[in-house]
C-alpha cells in the first residue's frame, strides 16, 4: 500500500480539504507555496503514464475538482499552477497519481 492509499484509508493522518467518491485533496506536508494542495484519485493509478482510457472520467473529475478547490482557496483572481510529476525525471516521489495545486505567490518558468 502506498503512502497516499494509507491517507485515503485514514491509516495516516492528513489535513484533508476535500473528499468525494472519486478523489481526495489534502495539504502538502512540505508546502512549496502559500497554498499547496494535492488532489489524488482514490483509484490507485501509479502515475499519469499508466492511466488507461477507462480512467477518463476520474481524470476529468480530478481536473475539475482542482479548479473548484483552487477557487475555494481564493486562487482564481491571481492564478495558480497545476503540476503532475511523472517518473524519475519528472521528480515523482510517491507512486500514486497526484495533482499539485500551487498558489499564493508568483511562479517561475521554466520550472527547475
Ligand atoms: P511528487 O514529488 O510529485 O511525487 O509529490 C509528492 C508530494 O507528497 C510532495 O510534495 C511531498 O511533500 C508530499 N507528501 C509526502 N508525504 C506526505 C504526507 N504524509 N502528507 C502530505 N503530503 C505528503
Amino acid at each position: 500500500m502506498t503512502l497516499f492509499e494509507k491517507i485515503i484509508a485514514r491509516e495516516i493522518p492528513a489535513d484533508i480539504v476535500y473528499e468525494d467518491d472519486l478523489v481526495l485533496a489534502f495539504n502538502d506536508i512540505n508546502p512549496q507555496a502559500p497554498v499547496h494542495v494535492l488532489v489524488i484519485p482514490k483509484k490507485p493509478i501509479p502515475r499519469i503514464a499508466e492511466a488507461e482510457p477507462e480512467d477518463h472520467q476520474v481524470l476529468g473529475h480530478l481536473l475539475l475538482k482542482a479548479r473548484e478547490i483552487a477557487a475555494d482557496l481564493g486562487l482564481h483572481e491571481n492564478g495558480f499552477r497545476l503540476v503532475i510529476n511523472n517518473g524519475k525525471d519528472g521528480g515523482e516521489s510517491v507512486p500514486h497519481l497526484h495533482l499539485h495545486i500551487l498558489g499564493g505567490r508568483s511562479m517561475a518558468w521554466p520550472p527547475g
